[in-house]
């Protein structure tokens, strides 16, 4: 018979991690909702060139990593690979630039790259983001940032570092790459084939390439944030300036450009130094709406990996506020329900099982499961009317009046 195995690169997640990425997920909702940000939907599947508009043609992205195909009208769609373009495709889409100045958006959800799956990088991947869309004081880069520092904050996850850049805007950037594809053409020798085909295509992207030759010999390359036009370089220092305050753990890296061509002015990204991995990115893109078909709106925001997040979080969680209800017989089977049903009522969580085991094999089945409270309802109980609560990390119980139960659940639990 035929074995069903996922994909390449795709992943279960199962129930005994699932609560961590709940946890994340309900506190990003929750910073995110107190900084004022809204949730915005929008679909997995869109037409492909908005990728390649989006995120630029030359994009290792757009170029290799993208999950397309033709639908059965012979259309080109593509899974998103980011959310970016999706959502400034749906703020233009939906004019909502016309009912207010300022949109601040989040979404989240997950993402499809066509990439070489290892440690920490996966082809299906979630990212939890933000975009604001009308501002271009560089406070709007301050708050994104301060967001995601005090989100990080809440989950407990230290030894984070922002590394942040400026790409400078139209004028400085074109005056910069001008230079930088000069002096790569004197060093081109020594560069591998890919940054080869870089210095004409995208010639900022040859420092995201992994070759250690290639490393070395940018190593002497000017770097953009040398480069900035006044405003620019005033933008800069009003962010720096911010993050000081705020005692942001950051490091200006001026050789940090991001994966992605759309981005003007700030570019940030959060490592991990435990793991040695970027956990999030972002920045400015002040151009894209406007490249887009859109007005000329300027805009920021940032992605964090939700799958690289979770391996930061602290295993503490235990299954304490779960009550495991032991049934004994028929008798409890029905009396069981009615506890039940009191325990729906009081938002009570609650597990049992109906298949008529041994006592014992119960109490194995909880332990594994790691319940601290269970319940016992046997025959006995029934005609006293009383019910068993035992604490199963002490090995201890107690009889309880079967009025008293959720008022002494209630008290344990601490709910
Ligand atoms: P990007 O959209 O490339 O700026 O990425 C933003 C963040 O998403 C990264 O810092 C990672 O944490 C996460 N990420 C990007 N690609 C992957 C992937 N293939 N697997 C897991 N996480 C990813």
């Amino acid at each position: 018979m035929e074995i069903f195995i996922k994909l390449r690169g795709m992943r279960d997640i199962l129930p005994e991690e699932v609560w961590k990425w709940q946890k994340v997920e309900k506190i990003f909702i929750e910073m995110c909702e107190l900084f004022g940000y809204r949730e915005i939907r929008v679909p997995i599947l869109e037409y492909k060139n908005l990728f390649v508009r989006g995120i630029g043609s030359s994009t290792d992205i757009v170029m290799k990593e993208m999950y397309e195909f033709k639908d059965k009208k012979g259309r080109e769609v593509a899974l998103r690979p980011e959310g970016t373009a999706s959502v400034v495709r749906a703020y233009i889409e939906n004019q909502i630039y016309n009912r207010e100045k300022i949109s601040r958006f989040y979404y989240y959800g997950p993402m499809f790259r066509y990439d070489r799956p290892q440690k920490g990088r996966y082809r299906e991947f979630y990212q939890f983001g933000v975009e604001v869309f009308g501002g271009k004081n560089s406070y709007f880069d301050g708050e994104v940032i301060l967001l995601l520092n005090e989100t990080l904050k809440k989950l407990e996850i230290s030894g984070t570092t922002f590394l942040i850049n400026s790409l400078g805007c139209k004028n400085c950037k074109v005056s910069y790459i001008s230079e930088l594809k000069n002096q790569l053409m004197k060093i081109s020798d020594s560069l591998c084939s890919d940054c080869k085909i870089r210095i004409e295509k995208n010639p900022l992207r040859v420092f995201d390439c992994k070759n250690e030759n290639c490393r070395l010999s940018l190593k002497n390359l000017p770097l953009i944030i040398d480069y900035l036009c006044e405003e620019c370089r005033f933008h800069f220092k009003v962010l720096v300036d911010f993050l000081n305050r705020n005692n942001i753990n950051y490091r200006i890296t001026g050789s940090l450009v991001r994966g992605l061509d759309y981005y003007t002015k700030t570019v940030f990204e959060v490592i991990s130094e435990k793991e040695d991995i970027a956990i999030a990115g972002g920045g400015r893109y002040d151009n894209l709406v406007n490249d887009m078909g859109g007005p000329d709106i300027p805009a920021v925001g940032f992605a964090v990996g939700i799958d690289r997040i979770i391996p930061l979080v602290k295993d503490d969680e235990k299954n304490e506020k779960v009550i495991y209800l032991i049934l004994l017989g028929e008798k409890a089977k029905i009396k069981g329900i009615e506890i039940i049903k009191k325990f729906i009522n009081k938002k009570i969580n609650f597990e049992t099982d109906y298949e008529d085991r041994k006592l014992s094999d119960y109490l194995r089945i909880a332990s594994k499961k790691r319940r601290k409270w269970c319940i016992i309802l046997g025959e006995n109980e029934i005609d006293k009317g009383v019910i068993i609560l035992k604490d199963m990390e002490r090995g201890i119980q107690e009889e309880i009046k079967e009025e008293e139960i959720i008022e002494k659940i209630k008290e344990k639990l601490k709910c």
